[in-house]
């Protein structure tokens, strides 16, 4: 897979180097552009994957580069996230406002940086929902909404259902319940952790004769298995 293309817009070369060191290390192509002309100018080159936009830059501030970059055609599906200081609510909604996607404010944690850069592009880009996974006896169709087991149908949260289809997607695969809160709940990065075994056990109880299926990895997470010890 070609790594996601992050496009970062800020003046502070520290903080600049920064961001794209870490980007780097987690699977990202981060450039770097210190205003808005040599922003224009990388994207003209290439369309990035996402653009990380400073809000205070020399020349023309990140509020009107935002709102340009929402009505070009070449730039209009491009996720922005916007960088602001602490404090700067008004800020953020007007940013908001002119069409970023989301705000990280300054400072801000390498994790935090990367669940956002995550969430946002995973809202532009949905994990395909139509098709159907059959694992052993268990059938789920994301296009109708629906679980079997044996083709007997289940009753399935919405939640359960989409942590589900994950697991079935991923089969035999150990998930850490980190890697699932940023996978199935995605947009909502600040759930703890506990939230996922909540559902876990909600799951296999929906699941009945099925739940062996669901297997507890100690230390590490949960697994969707067609191999299920009862
Ligand atoms: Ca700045």
């Amino acid at each position: 897979m070609k790594k996601p293309r992050v496009l970062i817009v800020e003046d502070e070369s520290s903080i600049a180097e920064l961001i794209a060191v870490n980007l780097r290390h987690n699977g990202f192509d981060p450039i770097w552009a210190e205003d808005g002309d040599a922003a224009q100018r990388e994207i003209d080159t290439a369309p990035p994957d996402l653009i990380l936009l400073d809000w205070m830059l020399p020349g023309q501030s990140g509020l009107v580069l935002a709102r340009q970059w929402r009505k070009e055609a070449r730039t209009k599906t491009i996720p922005i996230l916007m960088l602001t200081a602490r404090g700067d609510e008004p800020d953020k909604i007007a940013g908001l406002d002119a069409g970023a996607d989301d705000y990280i404010t300054k400072p801000f944690s390498t994790q935090e940086m990367l669940a956002r850069i995550r969430a946002v592009l995973r809202r532009r880009a949905p994990e395909t929902t139509t098709e159907r996974v059959e694992i052993g006896e268990l059938a789920l169709d994301a296009a109708t909404h629906r679980v079997t087991w044996q083709g007997t149908p289940l009753k399935v949260g919405p939640t359960e259902f989409k942590l589900l289809a994950h697991l079935m997607r991923h089969a035999e695969r150990v998930h850490s319940r980190a890697q699932l809160l940023d996978k199935v709940w995605g947009d909502h990065v600040y759930i703890e952790e506990r939230t996922v075994d909540v559902h876990v056990k909600r799951l296999r109880e929906s699941l009945g004769s099925a739940s062996a299926m669901i297997e507890t990895v100690r230390g590490a997470g949960y697994r969707l298995t067609a191999q299920a010890t009862v």
